[in-house]
């Protein structure tokens, strides 16, 4: 055994006779009146229900989860994971929804004991015709008092001001939108399709993408995203040094009529059925040998996904081309032919006419 040198006997005894070096630990949950920061807790009044807490907080400590069905969002806190950092305190809207306490993180048996949690439940407000969260009803009301006047521009915020004088029913699920709808609580979505329905009469399966469809006076314009969405975004590619009788392999194995011939990662063409029958055999060229450079359509027209199908159409018919690429950030996104854009067009016109018969018959109110 190792004998204690005599720097360690000295320590030892003198260890004897002088109070301890730390300070004790609380045996019960106490607070002290220091400047100490400790435990967060929620202020039921104060906290309005915004969710900033949950994004600011570093250690994730902070748990926000909605419950649709009951209209309750619950805010809740994590002690075990909490660092007592004061972020949550510092960055709330309202200054004083959450407030770091004195109380010290005490160590426990059990990290997932009821203690170990702190909660605040917060009334939701959901979309009356699809659901949606649109937020909580207090952060909406806090929102609305800093708007004054303005706030009056908006239904959502109309009908909060009636729920504070008088019980407001929830809209009946009906089985179309009318005119009527536009006064209930809806998210921007529903309510964007609202306004749609109401004023074009269309049918909500066609105003769904309704973020990409352009609309003008005279009715719905469908565009080269709402092209796509319908074909699908695959485009088939090959390179210009590849052979024309491999490029036809693949049109044919793909079931499509162009190529798009793309040189690192650039479009460098286009190459056709066309193109193959009006520069090959009649230029005595034989397509297992002649390079896919030598009779691609260069350079290409492109469009983007807010190209409307008419203004393709029109770019088609004045450049005599049948395929137009599909470019977004410098990126092949798809591309959309002649066929398809006939299609989108007739389709269109299908809708006009939808409008006009309504119009005829009056099912305008
Ligand atoms: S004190 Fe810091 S770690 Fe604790 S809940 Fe607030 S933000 Fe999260
Ligand atoms: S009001 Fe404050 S405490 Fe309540 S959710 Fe918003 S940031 Fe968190």
């Amino acid at each position: 055994m190792r004998l204690p040198k005599i720097r360690e006997l000295r320590e030892a005894l003198t260890s004897f006779f002088t109070p301890p070096y730390t300070t004790k630990f609380p045996a019960v949950p106490d607070t002290w009146s220091g400047s100490y920061r400790g435990l967060p807790k929620y202020d039921g009044e104060a906290c309005v229900g915004c969710g900033a807490c949950v994004q600011v907080c570093p250690s994730g400590a902070i748990e926000q989860s909605d419950d649709r069905e009951r209209k309750v969002r619950t805010l809740s806190v994590d002690y075990g994971s909490c660092i007592q950092c004061g972020q949550c305190q510092e960055h709330c809207i309202t200054g004083k929804g959450i407030v770091n306490t004195t109380a010290y993180s005490l160590a426990v048996a059990d990290v997932r004991a009821p203690e170990m949690r702190e909660a605040v439940e917060k009334e939701l407000t959901v979309c009356e015709a699809c659901g949606a969260v649109i937020g909580c009803r207090d952060h909406l009301r806090w929102v609305m008092d800093r708007l004054g006047a303005r706030a009056y521009a908006h239904p959502n915020f109309i009908l909060l001001t009636q729920a504070r004088l008088t019980d407001v029913a929830p809209a009946r699920p009906k089985s179309r939108f009318r005119r009527e709808d536009q006064m209930m609580v809806v998210c921007a979505k529903c309510r964007q399709k609202i306004v749609t329905a109401d004023e074009f009469r269309l049918d909500h399966a066609v105003v769904k993408p309704l973020e990409i469809t352009k609309i003008t006076e005279g009715g719905v314009m469908l565009t080269v995203k709402n092209i796509l969405e319908d074909k699908g975004v695959t485009v088939w590619t090959t390179t210009s040094e590849a052979k024309v009788f491999d490029a036809l392999k693949t049109m044919a194995d793909k079931g499509v009529g162009a190529l798009v011939v793309v040189d690192k990662g650039k479009i460098a063409g286009l190459l056709s059925e066309r193109d193959y029958a009006r520069k090959v055999v009649l230029h005595g060229k034989t397509s297992p040998k002649t390079p896919v450079r030598e009779i691609m359509t260069s350079p290409v027209f492109c469009v983007k996904f807010m190209t409307t199908a008419q203004e393709c159409m029109a770019l088609m018919t004045e450049k005599h081309i049948r395929h137009l690429p599909v470019v977004e950030e410098d990126k092949l996104v798809g591309l959309v032919s002649i066929g398809d854009v006939v299609k989108s067009v007739i389709s269109e016109h299908q809708i006009t006419i939808n409008h006009l018969q309504d119009y005829i018959v009056g099912k305008y109110l």
